[in-house]
């Protein structure tokens, strides 16, 4: 069984679930404050989003079910090299409003100035949400370096904004508005072997360990799958170098899997429910020791794969 239903969230649930998990943060990490606070004004925005893209905004995809079953038998992700038309004037929006955030929250001029861009229209908002979509992260930095911005706060600020549009299309895709996923697609999902999400192509932000399973969270789409085989997400490796462990053994619930072949890493937490989009990245905060203490041994999260068109069906 690869492929695992989120459940059921509005607006108020996942704000709710939200808040709570930042309160429960701050109890035993008062010294985050300030990395919540920033993250509360970036993540209400994306859920507000995203409550306007699935009340019926979102547009039709002429993706038959067959055809996406047929794409996912040769590991090729749904999305991956598809023309999906954006509502850029519907996004555009929440893109300044985050650049805005970020900017008080820390970011400053540099943010400031992607900002300016944008309302200059020198950066085009639609081509930089077709890149992010795309994930072409390589045409980002080329974009941003043209115009003296710095790439990783535009990825950052384009990647929140349309995740709220992916997560909708991975929605659709699921049959999840219509009540029901087609046969041969769900069938397809469940025989997905990759440590890359079947839907969009990235990686998982971390592994959320329920009942006994673990469940590969998408960074990006927030797509939830398991992997039959243990063993490393990104290259497959199960030998002597993949390792997982609880860095600090009074904290079992928080794991580490790290290999030594591919030097890669991916987080594991134990929850009681999966978290709902776009929550997943509360608890990428709440883990972040996990990411410096792992990097500093020489592990890292890999790039993006890359989807050419050649290899589409
Ligand atoms: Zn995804
Ligand atoms: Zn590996």
């Amino acid at each position: 069984m690869a492929y695992v239903a989120l459940p059921a969230a509005t607006r108020a649930s996942r704000l709710a679930v939200a808040r709570s998990r930042w309160d429960a943060i701050l109890h035993v990490r008062p010294d985050l404050e300030p990395a919540i606070t920033l993250q509360r004004t970036l993540i209400e925005p994306v859920v507000d989003l995203s409550e306007t893209l699935v009340q019926g905004r979102l547009p039709r995809l002429s993706l038959p079910a067959r055809y996406l079953a047929a794409k996912l038998g040769k590991h090729v992700p749904a999305l991956a090299a598809e023309p999906i038309p954006i509502p850029t004037p519907l996004l555009k929006p929440t893109l300044l409003m985050l650049c805005e955030h970020l900017a008080i929250g820390g970011g400053g001029d540099p943010v400031r100035h992607i900002c300016a861009a944008v309302n200059a229209g020198t950066l085009e908002a639609g081509a930089v949400f077709a890149a992010t979509l795309s994930r072409d992260q390589k045409a980002i930095v080329i974009g941003s370096r043209h115009r003296g911005l710095q790439s990783e706060l535009v990825w950052l600020v384009a990647e929140l904004t349309v995740s709220p549009f992916v997560y909708g299309l991975q929605q659709l895709i699921l049959g999840r508005n219509a009540g029901r996923l087609d046969a041969t697609l769900q069938a397809a999902l469940e025989g997905w072997k990759q440590g890359y999400c079947p839907i969009c192509g990235s990686w998982p932000t971390l592994i959320e360990a329920l009942g006994g399973k673990s469940v590969l969270r998408c960074s990006f789409c927030a797509y939830a799958w398991t992997l039959d085989e243990p063993g490393c997400v990104y290259c497959g490796d199960v030998g002597p170098t993949f390792v997982t462990r609880a860095p600090d053994p009074s904290r079992p619930d928080r794991r580490l899997e790290t290999c030594g072949k591919c030097r890669s890493y991916v987080k594991a937490i134990d929850v009681d429910d999966l978290s709902p989009f776009p929550l997943g990245a509360i608890a990428d905060l709440e883990t972040m020791d996990l990411d410096v203490m792992t990097m500093k041994q020489g592990f890292q999260r890999p790039a993006l794969k890359a989807f050419s068109t050649a290899k589409v069906v």
